[in-house]
């Protein structure tokens, strides 16, 4: 009910109660005590002044979210979007802040510098902690199913840390915390806030120093038996004189990617992926890309990943293919892939699938990923927030 409440503000008791088979009183009932709970309000629609007959009668009310009801924060851990945030309960950002971070090497370290930050920014944002909902972490890693810890992270060099990072800002917000891959973040949050909204079969992309595929089917992220599911940076492809870090000279995160245009720039002194690299490969890759000089090499590299998308769409069947990240949401390279997907693999009106840039930020998917888990889902705490909303009202009824 929340969810189809944030989708279509106004929404009326009677029409909730009919889009899910309650009766009116029940969806009056759960109406009531998400207002007492002060997560969704009531508003009166503006009077029509014509000669409406609505004017004759009581004036049509409707429910809607109430945007400051509950926040959601956000830990982005990123060599391009480094950042703590909070949104509000329509996707909203209320407050972000950079992260100056040079170095990855360690998990806990890590954890520990982002929560720390996120701590300050709730502190000098003065939101009262209780209404925050949860902290999304949106990274380039492999998670275990419940998204609280992470398996591997080819990108960073962390594997199997038990739960460290997730223990780590647990410990420093005292919030739930839901860790996420950094393509399924942003394919949640385009499902909910973004390119995605009412699509239920799609697959987003996303591409900077690396490439990733978060595919959702049914509303929810695929992961496959082994949670391995989306590493098209391992898809074969053109041989070059680098090395993959898994071994390869010929994967596709050699050539369609930041690190694969970089290389071929002459940009890089060494051929082998070098974690403590890390911020310099952003802050080249932006470079590169600002530079219309660059141009035909990004059209390109957009070029390469139309090569991989071709039997993802074909595996896949979806109705929507979203390009995202720092390369991905590239106009240039957007199109190199379009073009690419036009002329060689039949790509058109009739093609059964769309393809569009990302409208989500990678910087904004972790406070989303926030509020598609622990808000819009059978996670929302309800209780707590209604014990809160309570004593709440009692001061107030006291004063
Ligand atoms: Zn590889």
């Amino acid at each position: 009910m929340l969810s189809r409440i944030q989708t279509e503000p106004g929404v009326s008791r009677a029409e909730l109660a009919r889009r899910f088979g309650f009766s009116e009183m029940a969806a009056t009932r759960i109406a009531r005590d998400l207002l007492g709970a002060e997560i969704i309000e009531e508003f009166e629609f503006p009077e029509e002044n014509s000669s409406n007959q609505r004017r004759l009668g009581r004036p049509r009310k409707g429910l809607r979210i109430n945007p400051k009801g509950v926040v959601a924060a956000g830990i982005t851990v990123s060599a391009y979007f480094s950042e703590v945030s909070i949104c509000d309960a329509n996707g909203q950002t209320i407050a972000r802040r950079e992260v100056s971070n040079s170095s990855f090497e360690d998990a806990t370290e890590t954890a520990r510098l982002y929560s720390y930050a996120l701590r300050d920014l709730i502190r000098d944002t003065g939101i009262n902690t209780s209404r925050i909902i949860g902290v999304g972490v949106a990274l380039s890693a492999k998670t275990s199913p419940d998204c609280s810890e992470i398996i591997r992270s080819e990108y960073f060099g962390w594997d199997n840390d038990g739960g460290q990072f997730w223990n780590e800002v647990r410990r420093n917000t005292g919030l739930p915390v839901v860790i996420e891959n950094i393509a399924n973040a942003l394919a949640l949050s385009e499902m909910r806030f973004g390119a995605a909204q009412g699509v239920s079969e799609f697959a987003l992309a996303h591409v900077a120093t690396f490439a990733g595929v978060g595919v959702v089917s049914k509303g929810r992220i695929v992961r496959g038996a082994t949670g391995d599911a989306g590493r098209i940076g391992h898809f074969r492809s053109h041989r070059r004189p680098l090395r993959c870090t898994c071994g390869r000279d010929d994967c596709l995160n050699l050539s369609a990617t930041g690190f694969g245009l970089l290389a071929k720039l002459g940009k890089l002194d060494h051929d082998k992926f070098k974690r403590s690299k890390l911020p310099v490969y952003a802050m080249s890759l932006l470079d590169l890309i600002d530079n219309e000089a660059n141009s035909e090499h990004l059209n390109e590299a957009g070029g390469l990943l139309a090569e991989a998308l071709d039997p993802l769409t074909k595996l896949l069947a979806p109705e929507l293919i979203i390009l995202s990240g720092t390369l991905g949401s590239n106009s240039i390279y957007f199109d190199g892939a379009r073009e690419r997907l036009t002329t060689e693999y039949g790509f058109g009106s009739d093609s059964g699938f769309r393809l569009v840039k990302g409208e989500v930020s990678p910087a904004d998917a972790a406070s989303l990923l926030a509020l598609h888990t622990f808000c819009y889902s059978d996670r929302l705490d309800f209780e707590r927030l209604n014990a809160h909303a309570w004593d709440h009202n009692k001061r107030t009824a006291n004063a």
